[in-house]
């Protein structure tokens, strides 16, 4: 577990993180998300001990980070694949963590299993592409197989294949009963990730709780309907009461109703329906709504293809 209390750092007069506190629960991934500038680095810092709270703390199951007596055996992170010496090979750059943290050998070669590296172990580090320097980070991450884990930005440049093998990785993190942070700017990246949501924006909370209350919270107020007699089930969803626009080739729009009401209506008129979608804002446009600020969050180009 993982528990913001107060928590604030301020570099001279940017306030990068500003009274923040939170709760990440085990055995599930928490999404930690916020555009970027939000201050989501600056906290997974505080939480690893990496920076100094100006104010307020952050407990590791209970603990501040620099009490903790084996950090790596209870808190794992990838904060940037890249920092691995070039010429080292993977092996030797792990055998050269465990040794100098007091982590058995056979560990090694037991994480290069888990990230499947098993392969390119002994080739240098420098050669890897970005999807094999992010296992090797997590491989690291690892080693000490902690309870507690956190990846900032862990897809960043991954392409498909590697997006997806780092999601299905976490949540099988977090089935293990493990404590998952993952922060990402990617909100859509999010909503497919984890169960729960911190959502920050310029430093402060702005919501914690699961995905689909996320969501929930900012849904659109419409269900989208198909039906063959399109004309006579508007009359009848009219005659209810609810607003119906026709779209085009018979496609109905319908607010102020349920999908369970809508469905009720055709049933008892023996409507046939091909379709019935309750319309959900997406977490980009959830996030708008809760921010109300759409100049700072902006979906860059690494959104595409996500
Ligand atoms: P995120 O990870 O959500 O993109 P950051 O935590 O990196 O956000 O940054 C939050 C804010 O704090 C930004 O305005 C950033 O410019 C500022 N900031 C972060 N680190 C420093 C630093 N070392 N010195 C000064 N300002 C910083």
């Amino acid at each position: 577990m993982i528990e913001a209390i107060g928590l604030t750092k301020r570099y001279g007069s940017t306030v990068a993180v500003n009274d923040l506190s939170f709760t990440v629960r085990p055995g599930r991934v928490t999404g930690f998300l916020g555009p970027n500038g939000a201050g989501k680095s600056t906290t997974m810092r505080m939480v690893l001990g990496l920076d100094r709270p100006t104010a307020g703390r952050v407990l590791i199951d209970g603990t501040p980070y620099n009490k903790i007596k084996n950090p790596l055996r209870s808190v794992g992170a990838l904060l940037d694949a890249k920092w691995v010496h070039p010429n080292r090979s993977a092996r030797t750059h792990l055998l050269w963590m465990a040794r100098s943290n007091g982590i058995p050998v056979r560990r090694v070669d037991e994480v290069l299993d888990e990230v499947g590296l098993t392969k390119v172990a002994r080739k240098r580090a420098g050669g890897f592409s970005l999807g094999m320097s992010q296992r090797l980070g997590i491989a690291s991450a690892l080693l000490g197989d902690p309870k507690v884990l956190l990846f900032d930005e862990p897809v960043n440049g991954l392409d498909p294949e590697g997006i997806l093998w780092i999601r299905r990785f976490m949540q099988g993190l977090a089935a293990q009963g493990r404590t998952v942070l993952v922060s990402s700017h990617l909100l859509s990246e999010m909503a497919l990730t984890a169960e729960d949501l911190v959502v920050i924006g310029r430093g402060e909370l702005i919501a914690q709780c699961s995905t689909a209350e996320f969501i929930d919270r900012s849904a659109k107020a419409a269900v989208l309907v198909r039906a063959p007699e399109w004309q006579r089930f508007a009359t009848l969803l009219r005659d209810k009461g609810f607003a119906v626009a026709e779209g085009a080739e018979g496609v109905l729009t319908v607010e102020g109703a349920t999908g369970a009401e809508i469905g009720e209506v055709a049933a008892g008129n023996g409507v046939v329906l091909h379709e019935l979608s309750p319309q959900r804002a997406s977490l980009e446009e959830a996030f708008m709504q809760l921010t109300g600020d759409s100049v700072e969050y902006q979906t860059g180009s690494a959104e595409k293809g996500v």
